[in-house]
């Protein structure tokens, strides 16, 4: 079961892999888009952590509910709103449970990968974040012991899946073909979360 610390956890290593990473990212958003996402996730994710450690939510939920106010409160780019309403709403259905068994945690990401979807109007196969994420909660829904494991496997192959895709969506769709040949930096970012979580949860 995973209680609000490991949640805790979760949060502070994600905001430590974004920090180690946040020259990838970047580098990744300066071939497809503005070169921006290391900076907006690490503006967002030191804010998150600082957040959590002043007042720590006693509540999974309530630590995701924050993590997404404050993700949505400092980040310009598309990434934190977007972001922001995966971590929101998955709290929101967490409510107050004190403890999560990881398929339920991956039912509140399903619900947080809906809102995202709507929110983006993006699809699977467009190369954001929802094809890392997708993946990711599929199996992280089911019903084996290394679910989590198992969740940041697919996570990354859903990033290195975005390489050959075409942009239909954010910035990096305004250079249509030519966006083909590069991953996408938003869903190598939601395969930081995953293996946030393994390492919160191993
Ligand atoms: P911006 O594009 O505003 O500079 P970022 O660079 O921080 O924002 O984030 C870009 C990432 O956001 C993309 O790589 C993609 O994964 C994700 N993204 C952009 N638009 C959408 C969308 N409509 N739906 C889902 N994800 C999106
Ligand atoms: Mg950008
Ligand atoms: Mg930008």
């Amino acid at each position: 079961m995973l209680d609000s610390g490991t949640f805790l956890r979760w949060m502070a290593a994600m905001a430590a892999a974004v920090d180690r990473d946040a020259d990838l990212l970047t580098e990744l958003d300066s071939a497809i888009g503005d070169a921006d996402h290391g900076a907006n996730l690490r503006r967002g994710f030191t804010a998150v952590a600082a957040a959590l450690e002043e007042e720590p939510p006693r509540a999974p939920g309530a630590v995701l509910v924050l993590a997404g106010r404050r993700l949505i409160s400092t980040v310009g780019g598309a990434s934190g709103p977007l972001y922001g309403t995966l971590l929101r709403s998955a709290g929101k259905a967490l409510g107050d449970e004190p403890e999560v068994a990881p398929a339920r945690l991956a039912e509140a990401l399903d619900a947080g990968v809906a809102a995202v979807a709507r929110l983006g109007g993006a699809r699977a196969g467009d190369k954001t974040m929802l094809d890392a994420l997708q993946p990711a909660v599929a199996a992280l829904g089911q019903d084996r012991p290394d679910a989590v494991a198992a969740a940041a496997r697919a996570a990354a192959e859903g990033a290195a899946a975005t390489g050959p895709m075409r942009a239909r969506k954010g910035r990096a769709s305004y250079l249509g073909e030519r966006s083909v040949g590069h991953r996408d930096p938003g869903a190598t970012s939601a395969a930081l979360l995953f293996a946030a979580l393994a390492d919160a949860t191993g």
